[in-house]
């Protein structure tokens, strides 16, 4: 896996990319040969040390993620949750979240990652929420779902655990999203920490803090 690649925006900081990335300074300049003190330029490409291991999505899905014409500062949130079945797929949400629940554009999230039961187990697959860059329908707020982009995994995490390659793939995908959006980890939260009304999704077993580990 090749190291990670900031490339810098306006505004930032040598300073502030080592606190974001939460790598020493001097590290981080010695790097990218450097001193502490340099001036860093828009669009120079900075490595970032010790941040190699984080999961990344397949060159073949990027490739595919980043046709989408995304508006800078279009998202606030990457909200995650669980399907509450142990099986699903994107089409069968989609069609339930279109006939059942009358939603005129389908699967209410961006994004649907799968457990091997249903869909292989880690594959990510993209909505039209997400091709059309349409608001979500996955919260309790209008408001918010303007703003959130919203990521299923398949499963019923109050009674186990999401599978290792979803997890992987999840960390992956929040990682592209991250970088895509001008976005923080900050911005990653699950249904229940932001939603306006109680909500046990994505369920007690969902390892929040696995996760984050792995979320650059
Ligand atoms: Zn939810």
């Amino acid at each position: 896996m090749a190291d990670k690649i900031h490339v810098v925006r306006k505004g930032e900081t040598l300073t502030g990319l080592s606190r974001l990335y939460d790598v020493p300074l001097k590290e981080l300049a010695k790097e990218n040969d450097l001193t502490t003190s340099s001036k860093i330029k828009i669009g120079e490409k900075l490595v970032i040390p010790g941040k190699n291991s984080a999961p990344q999505i397949a060159w073949s899905l990027k490739r595919q993620l980043d046709r989408i014409p995304v508006r800078s500062r279009r998202w606030k949130n990457i909200v995650i949750h669980h399907s509450a079945t142990p099986n699903g797929t994107l089409k069968g949400m989609d069609r339930y979240h279109r006939e059942e629940r009358h939603m005129q554009n389908g699967l209410a999230y961006h994004f649907v990652v799968g457990n091997g039961k249903g869909m292989k187990d880690g594959e990510i697959a993209a909505g039209e929420r997400w091709t059309g860059q349409i608001a979500g329908g996955h919260l309790a707020s209008e408001s918010l779902n303007q703003v959130s982009l919203g990521i299923c995994l398949v499963g019923n995490f109050e009674q186990a655990e999401p599978t290792s390659r979803q997890l992987e793939s999840l960390a992956g995908l929040i990682n592209y999203l991250i970088s895509r959006c001008g976005l923080s980890r900050n911005a990653v939260k699950t249904h229940q920490q932001i939603n306006t009304v109680f909500t046990r999704c994505p369920g007690r077993k969902f390892p929040v803090k696995k996760l984050m580990e792995m979320v650059s």
